[in-house]
């Protein structure tokens, strides 16, 4: 089965309309490159497009009705949307997911230490990363830091023109006989991803100011043994006040420095950090806001910890989305515990992640015949899993079907894919924690190429087409 190019599909005016919808699409990126991030920047235009947030509809008793549009945000890192349908929610919601964490490097609880005269912040690295691929690029610190009496304190260093950046060391090429010989995954290892941060020792700046006195007696403190380290406090004590026992609260993403990009003379793709899976999360997000009045209550999930299995308050293995279920159905009169189970039994759902894209480059790890192809049109797994599909959520038969006929009708390109071949490893998704409600759920998504780098590839044409296809689920999808 032969599958068509998406681009090749477009009329002039919808080419005007990709090229729109990417800037958008980068501006998101751009704004959001933490989950925190992803959270503010959604919240900001949901409530401009008139969502209200649940817990003050709670407050205030008010009742929903069709067409009411509704979010709660769960720890700032999790979202859940509903634009009230036309029917009652007992019988089922059309729900769109997908995940706003990414890979990078995440700050350790006591991080700071000096060593050869470098300040280094100490890191873990979250998620499914290539070790060796994070030495030597410019990286951003992006996060917050919250103080003993609740203050928060946002950091965003590395991504305005004159902002400083930071980096990982490698070893240069002229001793690094050893290191070649090393495999991959041991070339660079978990623990020498500590970021630099510093190579200056605080007297330097002092000492024009100072009498000799006081100059003196700084130095006994700030040369010598840490300088460089005490240099660096005393700049985070200035720009945030914030002292070295501060990082026990904190929550500091390491992200790789810049812009999402256009790539290619044609400016076909999108190069950027962090598009597993925010391509889904911006897509799902632009359909809830495009979709009018639906028959079945729409809804999006857009959610944290995929990356690390889903774990956590704010992952989607949390009772959260169903506790925010309940309150909606509460407030447009239907909560019972069967009703609430009825919605959930009933619900339609993709569960959108990014999809490998064939590369050509390593052509032999992927089945040329059920793989997703960039440009390609957005992308449909029945499963995910690993080898023997272990892991996964394999949709039923039937709810394809169903799928196939609306996207037919609406004249959506989509295309058919799994990970790569079979026995080479694979990835899970959210999909099978809401199929455990026994609801109809498909992996679906967008194909992304060099999917974990730090800097990840789509395309433009593929982003644009599967928000179509979200709004065509949205206002379709019925089984
Ligand atoms: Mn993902
Ligand atoms: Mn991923």
């Amino acid at each position: 089965m032969e599958h068509k190019n998406t681009w090749e599909t477009y009329n002039s005016k919808q080419l005007k309309e990709v090229d729109v919808f990417a800037k958008e699409y980068i501006d998101f990126l751009n704004n959001g490159k933490t989950e925190r991030e992803c959270i503010d920047t959604i919240v900001n235009e949901i409530e401009k497009a008139g969502y209200k947030e649940l817990n003050t509809l709670i407050k205030n008793k008010t009742a929903l009705k069709c067409g009411d549009k509704v979010y709660s945000v769960w720890m700032n890192k999790s979202i859940v949307m509903f634009r009230i349908g036309e029917k009652d929610m007992a019988e089922g919601l059309n729900i769109l997911g997908a995940h706003i964490d990414s890979p990078r490097l995440d700050v350790k609880q006591n991080p700071l230490y000096e060593d050869g005269g470098f300040a280094y912040l100490d890191t873990h690295y979250y998620g499914g990363v290539k070790k060796y691929q994070w030495v030597t690029i410019p990286l951003a610190i992006h996060g917050v830091v919250v103080k003993k009496d609740g203050t928060t304190i946002e950091v965003n260093v590395g991504e305005n023109e004159d902002d400083p950046v930071f980096f990982v060391s490698d070893l240069l090429i002229h001793l690094a006989q050893e290191q070649l010989e090393k495999k991959a995954s041991k070339v660079i290892e978990g623990e020498a991803l500590d970021i630099i941060i510093g190579n200056k020792p605080l007297v330097i700046d002092k000492k024009d100011k100072k009498d000799k006195k006081a100059d003196d007696d700084e130095s006994k403190e700030n040369s010598g043994k840490d300088a460089v380290k005490s240099g660096i406090l005393s700049i985070l004590k200035e720009s945030y006040d914030i002292e070295e026992e501060d990082f026990i609260s904190a929550e500091l993403e390491v992200v790789p420095a810049g812009s999402a990009r256009e790539a290619g003379f044609d400016r076909s793709m999108i190069l950027a950090y962090g598009q597993d899976d925010r391509v889904c999360a911006f897509s799902s997000l632009k359909a809830m806001l495009e979709v009018e009045k639906t028959k079945r209550t729409a809804c999006c999930i857009l959610v944290d910890k995929e990356e690390i299995g889903s774990v956590g308050a704010t992952g989607m293995q949390s009772k959260f989305f169903e506790n925010a279920v309940a309150e909606v159905m509460n407030l447009t009169g239907e909560y019972s515990e069967l009703n609430l189970r009825r919605c959930l039994s009933k619900s339609c759902m993709l569960s959108s992640d990014v999809s490998s894209a064939y590369d050509p480059g390593f052509a032999s790890s992927f089945d040329k015949k059920n793989v997703a192809y960039l440009g390609g049109g957005m992308v449909f797994n029945k499963f995910t899993g690993s080898r023997g599909k272990s892991g996964s959520n394999d949709a039923n038969a039937e709810y394809l079907a169903h799928i196939r006929d609306i996207f037919e009708k609406e004249k959506i390109n989509f295309q058919t894919a799994e990970l790569g071949k079979v026995d080479l490893g694979g990835g899970g998704t959210i999909a099978y924690i809401l199929a455990l409600y026994g609801m109809n759920v498909i992996d679906s998504g967008v194909a992304v190429l060099n999917m974990h780098a730090p800097w990840e590839a789509t395309s433009k044409a593929d982003v644009y087409e599967t928000k179509r296809g979200y709004v065509a689920f949205l206002k379709n999808a019925d089984l």
